[in-house]
């Protein structure tokens, strides 16, 4: 009995006493096996509520860090270091204060071990050269053993939120931006008009065609905006139904749709694409696509210049290509061009009845066929641009 209750002391609990002479001894046996079976009942129990917490902590997108009264970091999870894009290890037993140098996130951990809990505040840190934006919220934690109560500190990564959120304060402006000219310059010919240059026939006709053409972009914008609206929507309810189909008459339609414009310039369009090419497609958002690329390559091309557009299957995708001769693009901006609003060249996209949205929305098309678009250009040459889509 005295071994077997030796071994129970130094954590051995697989120690079970039997076959006892007397009855007083076989009672004291049977309840040290109790006592045996008990413990280790209550260790598994401990260690599976620890995995548990791991677990949870280790799943965790926000990053959590246990400290203790001086602010030293006694645990933490994986989210949490890369958070801080801090080594897990340079962190762990190492001040708080001392591994990320930054005030507002100093004065929050003064703040919690002073006792003001919950402190909050945003924090902003540089991780790879990249702000971080955090929204950080620290609690106290009473350490039953360490006297002093420590604090836990949450960090959530709001980085992306923030840029979205830029993203949306900078389009309602551009947007307001946009309608506005327009607007303007309806009044101020309106107000002319009634004046008393409604007298003059002439002025009246003149004057009037120019509000005739400002309502027209107007309307532009508004069905660019519904249409880019339309997009993000069906994109993220994945609603965009694409079907097989036969790629020429596609590109034949937005051809001859454009027939007219083009021959205004005396530009030449040819399409080579052969009848038995397939392509899987919502046909109606694809032709705006092309139309939309069409489009730009009439405007911004002199006149009796050639456009071609060529569509085949490459090694492993269908390419769908648009080529000008026109004023090609700098090589400065050509990242930039897909987003909404931007435009090489104000004064000459609005004389081309241009909203800035085209391209946005071609690429919006093109991400909701699951492929990509490129473009290539040279400055005073010509422009190629190109739709790379999944084969069908
Ligand atoms: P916009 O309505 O102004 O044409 P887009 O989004 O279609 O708007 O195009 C953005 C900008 O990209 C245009 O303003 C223009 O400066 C440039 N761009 C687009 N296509 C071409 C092209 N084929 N040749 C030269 N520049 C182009």
């Amino acid at each position: 009995m005295q071994a077997a209750a030796d071994r129970l002391a130094q954590g051995d609990l697989t120690v079970r006493l039997e076959g006892q002479a007397s009855r007083e001894l076989h009672g004291l046996a049977t309840s040290v096996n109790a006592v045996a079976l008990e413990l280790a009942e209550r260790i598994r129990s401990v260690t599976r509520q620890k995995e548990e917490a791991e677990a949870i902590l280790a799943s965790m997108a926000e990053g959590v860090i246990a400290l203790d009264a001086q602010a030293t970091v006694l645990r933490l999870n994986q989210a949490a270091s890369d958070i801080l894009g801090l080594d897990h290890g340079r962190l762990l037993g190492r001040s708080l204060r001392e591994a990320v140098r930054s005030k507002d996130l100093h004065d929050i951990l003064d703040r919690v071990l002073a006792g003001q809990t919950p402190a909050e505040g945003e924090v902003v840190l540089r991780n790879q050269g990249n702000d971080v934006q955090l929204q950080v919220r620290a609690t106290s934690l009473s350490h039953a053993a360490a006297g002093q109560p420590g604090a836990v500190v949450v960090l959530h990564d709001v980085t992306r939120l923030k840029r979205l959120e830029t993203m949306r304060r900078d389009f309602a402006a551009n947007v307001s931006h946009e309608m506005r000219t327009p607007i303007t310059s309806i009044k101020g010919f309106v107000e002319t008009l009634l004046d008393g240059a409604l007298d003059d026939r002439a002025d009246a006709e003149r004057f009037l065609g120019i509000i005739l053409q400002q309502a027209e972009r107007l309307n532009a914008l508004i069905n660019d905006l519904l249409a880019l609206a339309g997009l993000e929507r069906d994109n993220a309810a994945e609603a965009m139904p694409l079907t097989r189909q036969p790629l020429r008459p596609i590109l034949a339609e937005a051809v001859q749709s454009r027939a007219a414009a083009a021959a205004a310039k005396q530009i030449a369009v040819d399409l080579q694409c052969s009848d038995d090419l397939v392509c899987l497609a919502n046909p109606g958002l694809l032709q705006q696509a092309v139309l939309n690329l069409l489009d730009n390559a009439i405007a911004y091309s002199e006149p009796a210049t050639a456009i071609a557009i060529r569509a085949g299957l490459g090694d492993r995708d269908l390419h769908i290509a648009v080529a000008d001769q026109g004023r090609g693009i700098a090589p400065e901006h050509l990242e930039r061009i897909f987003e909404r609003f931007y435009r090489v060249d104000r004064a000459r996209s609005r004389d081309a009845g241009g909203t800035g949205l085209g391209l946005a929305i071609t690429k919006h098309i093109v991400q909701a066929h699951k492929g990509r678009i490129l473009v290539d250009s040279t400055p005073g040459k010509g422009s190629t641009f190109t739709i790379v889509l999944p084969p069908a």
